[in-house]
């Protein structure tokens, strides 16, 4: 998967990914890909530069739809499994659903605030304490490349909409 920042004739720039570059330039050339700010079809790829404000970006994400990288009449599917394996695959489901409750419960929520407070955490500036929050792709990144410690909270399938 490759990450295209794109930009639509009204002029929000958002980032979407992509299998190739080849299917990039496609779906844009169909019109199959749109703004999500304003559903404007004509998006085209914006020139990639830094960003000087890390929230700004923190635009969604959109994934292109599985439908438009399949050769035409070729039905989509997902992986799955059936039997003691589907049973077992249920119950680990269950047990990280319910540590992730207790994680959740135990520690601090700090919302969008977790990047800065991390960072405190990991300078010892305040104590170390399990906190959570959100961060963009961006902010992870960037924490990652500092060296601090975090880890995603495992979201479940049938919880995105
Ligand atoms: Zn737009």
């Amino acid at each position: 998967m490759i990450r295209y920042q794109l930009i639509c004739d009204d002029g929000h720039r958002f980032d979407a990914w992509f299998r190739s570059s080849g299917d990039c330039d496609r779906q844009l050339g169909a019109g199959l890909a749109e703004c999500p700010h304003c559903g404007s079809p004509e998006i085209s790829k914006a020139l990639m530069a830094p960003s000087l404000n890390a929230r700004e970006e923190t635009v969604r994400e959109v994934v292109a739809a599985p439908e438009t990288a399949r050769p035409e009449g070729v039905p989509a599917r997902d992986a799955v499994v059936a039997g003691e394996a589907a049973r077992e695959l249920a119950e680990l489901r269950e047990r990280m659903r319910a540590l992730r409750e207790d994680v959740m419960a135990k520690a601090e929520h700090v919302g969008t605030r977790f990047p800065e407070e991390a960072r405190r955490i990991h300078y010892g500036e305040r104590e170390a304490a399990g906190i959570w929050g959100e961060a963009t792709p961006d902010e992870a990144r960037s924490l990652a490349e500092e060296g601090i410690a975090f880890a995603p909270l495992p979201i479940f399938p049938d919880e995105r909409n």
